[in-house]
């Protein structure tokens, strides 16, 4: 398998070359040169397989269509030491709960840290410490946090031989439990840096480290965040398990069942692993974006318009991994929504969006239909509605869910069709927001045992200006 940029660099690289790098030499992101297709048969193999060597054999089965340059047996005990009961906490790893009828929570959120992005990052460690011995080289992954792809970054890189991270967060912005999930590792290969600004000015401060090319070689700088093509790659798997969970076994022959999933989004990032799936044969119905006030995604589908918006028009939420300005996976379901034409995509993201803050799209009819070709569909939940959704699926179902999976839930509500079950991605535990969850119920949230008292723990955190130099400066200066 070969990966391209979506901004149509001529070069064709394979999976272990792009693993550590982030964005292409264009400023595009990396796509397999075809999605793998997946029939009827090989669903019905899978399904067998999952049910019988579990989670970690089905994401073998799956990465293995992506990755042909690593021995299949060592990629096969990176996916087995990956996805364990110790470190997911079930034999399934993305247990499905049923609420009412055929409506779920997939619960992706049992990780180290307590948010789905464990789910990639913790297989994400494990290949970079791979290829990273295997290359005899050393990485300084730099990224960009709102809070859980930070943690989640750090908890599965921290000891790693031949890593560091320099983790950068909007200053003040997180809450008191992530902040303590990340301050308090005092790892030596860890680092925080604390901005003063915003996450998306987090964002553009790695994006613009790593368009400088030499300093990017000098240092060695990588990137874990959800442009990341591995990462995307391993969400591809838990697609795969729920609908094997909640579907029937297909009789030979017959049609498969379909299954709908709501997928809280920022970045583009999950619900764009929901689309390779798709693409990949699986029989999703409707992938439903669920967004917060923060809709740039939930208009361009309504729409057919995506426009950016600026720091000052991103509004600071109660489901904070969802506050995004613009998503920056996006690009990868427009390349393929035009048809893979690396010019188009390139005009639309850097001289459209450059000049005019926005593009719109007239193809919008043929993914605005769910029975279409992309089947997606999308929504917008508020700061009441999130509230509400916490009471009502704690006092109907006893079930308490975190403010960016009640916005899942809230969104998926009116896409709910006869015959096809829902399911909601569970993007994290209510621990990890517990001002809204008090807000809601009165109550605090439950905290897993292995957390208590975190927020006590001594802090490592170097705050810093929100500029492209103090960062760099930063990084020059612990790289010795
Ligand atoms: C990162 C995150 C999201 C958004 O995921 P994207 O891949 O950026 O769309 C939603 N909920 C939680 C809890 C997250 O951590």
């Amino acid at each position: 398998m070969k990966y391209l940029s979506t901004r149509g660099h001529a070069d064709r690289k394979r999976f272990c070359e792009i693993l550590l790098e982030g964005l292409a030499p264009d400023g595009g992101l990396y796509l397999p040169e075809h999605y793998p297709q997946v029939d009827t048969a090989t669903l019905e193999v899978w399904r067998a397989l999952y049910d019988q060597h579990g989670y970690a054999a089905l994401a073998f089965e799956i990465l293995s269509l992506y990755i042909d340059d690593i021995p299949a047996e060592e990629l096969r005990d990176i996916c087995q030491r990956t996805y364990t009961k110790a470190v997911f906490g079930t034999d399934e790893i993305v247990p499905l709960r049923e609420l009412e009828n055929s409506f779920f929570l997939e619960a992706l959120s049992n990780g180290p840290t307590l948010a789905f992005k464990d789910m990639a990052m913790q297989l994400l460690g494990n290949l970079f410490e791979y290829e990273l011995a295997r290359r005899g080289e050393q990485l300084n992954i730099l990224g960009a946090t709102s809070g859980d792809t930070g943690s989640a970054a750090e908890y599965a890189m921290r000891g790693k031989q031949g890593v560091r991270v320099f983790m950068t967060s909007p200053k003040g912005r997180m809450s008191p439990f992530q902040q303590a999930q990340m301050f308090s590792l005092q790892d030596a290969n860890i680092h925080n840096l604390a901005i003063e600004g915003v996450f998306d000015d987090c964002q553009d401060i790695v994006k613009a480290v790593s368009n400088d090319l030499d300093f990017k070689r000098k240092y060695r700088i990588g990137t874990v965040n959800s442009i990341n093509w591995a990462r995307l790659l391993a969400q591809v798997v838990y697609y795969f398990a729920g609908y094997f969970q909640a579907s029937r076994a297909t009789p030979e022959g017959g049609t498969p069942d379909t299954v709908s999933f709501s997928v809280p989004s920022g970045n583009f990032g999950n619900v764009c692993a929901g689309h390779v799936a798709r693409m990949m044969g699986l029989p999703i119905q409707k992938l439903v974006v669920a967004t917060n006030e923060n809709d740039v995604l939930d208009e361009f589908f309504r729409t057919g318009i995506y426009r950016v918006r600026g720091s000052a028009d991103t509004h600071e939420t109660s489901s904070p991994s969802m506050d995004i300005s613009k998503a920056s996976n996006f690009e990868r379901f427009v390349f393929d929504l035009l048809g893979r034409d690396g010019s188009e995509v390139k005009r639309l993201f850097s001289d459209e969006l450059g000049s005019k803050g926005f593009f719109e799209l007239h193809e919008h009819a043929s993914f605005a239909d769910a029975s279409g070709k992309y089947g997606f569909a999308s929504g917008r939940s508020s700061h009441a509605d999130r509230v509400d959704t916490i009471r009502d699926t704690w006092k109907r179902h006893a079930t308490m869910i975190d403010p960016h999976t009640a916005d899942g839930v809230k969104v998926a509500r009116p896409f709910v069709e006869k015959g096809v079950p829902m399911i909601v991605l569970e993007t994290a535990l209510p621990i990890k927001f517990a001002a809204t969850i008090v807000e809601a119920l009165d109550q605090e949230p439950e905290r897993p045992p292995a957390f208590d008292g975190i927020e006590a723990l001594p802090k490592r955190v170097t705050d810093l200006p929100a500029g492209v130099s103090a960062v760099k400066d930063y990084i020059v200066r612990h790289c010795a």
